[in-house]
């Protein structure tokens, strides 16, 4: 199985490579983000409750999107792989990840992280929140308050799955096509090595 944690901080372009991905290596897209708005939509009581955190740029509880993962793991017994976007997003997240995968009999292949530098993605987020009518997208503060969640929550994953040796950094400005070469190098890199 190819098991990609797609990473990078809010507004790094995950979405849009993970559907490049998606197609190029038939894997499974499995996105917090969408799952979590999914449950706003159908107004359930998960839905309401990650709502309030949600548009103060706060991350939900891990045992919320930890138990949303296990149940998409199930139900998709006969993949190819996964794309994970958008997850995990905190050390506990990625423990209980690896955990969930190994009951599967398999594991994460590699973490490919985007990186962008924060001034590119307050205006990337800000641009977005004009179409994408996201609550999250449309004010500085809370971009301002989703990034800080990332360095101080996130970011240190790169050190959890570097010490597994599966972290491949990848520039993410540029062109769309360009990095998703550059993603799908990385990917090439990481076969070699097994
Ligand atoms: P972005 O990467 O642009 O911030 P997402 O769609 O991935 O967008 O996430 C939107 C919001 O959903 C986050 O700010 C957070 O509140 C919540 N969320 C998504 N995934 C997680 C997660 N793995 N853990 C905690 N909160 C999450």
């Amino acid at each position: 199985m190819l098991n990609i944690v797609l990473f990078g901080p809010p507004g790094a372009g995950k979405g849009t490579q993970s559907e490049k991905l998606i197609a190029a290596f038939n894997l499974i897209h499995l996105s917090t983000g969408d799952l979590l708005r999914s449950e706003i939509a159908q107004q359930t009581t998960l839905g309401v409750k990650a709502k309030s955190l949600m548009d103060k740029g706060e991350l939900v509880p891990d045992e919320v999107v930890i138990g949303m993962i296990s149940s998409k793991l199930s139900e998709n017994k006969q993949a190819q792989g996964f794309i994970f976007d958008g997850f995990p997003r905190t050390v506990p997240q990625a423990e209980a990840l690896d955990q969930l995968l190994a009951e599967h009999g398999t594991s994460i292949t590699c973490m490919l992280a985007l990186e962008v530098d924060q001034e590119e993605l307050t205006k990337r987020l800000l641009l977005r929140g004009k179409d994408s009518g996201r609550v999250d997208d449309q004010n500085e503060d809370i971009i301002r308050n989703r990034i800080k969640e990332y360095n101080n929550k996130t970011a240190p994953l790169k050190s959890f799955y570097s010490s597994q040796q599966k972290f491949y950094p990848v520039h993410g400005i540029g062109g769309v096509d360009d990095i998703f070469k550059a993603l799908c190098a990385q990917i090439k890199v990481v076969y070699q090595a097994h």
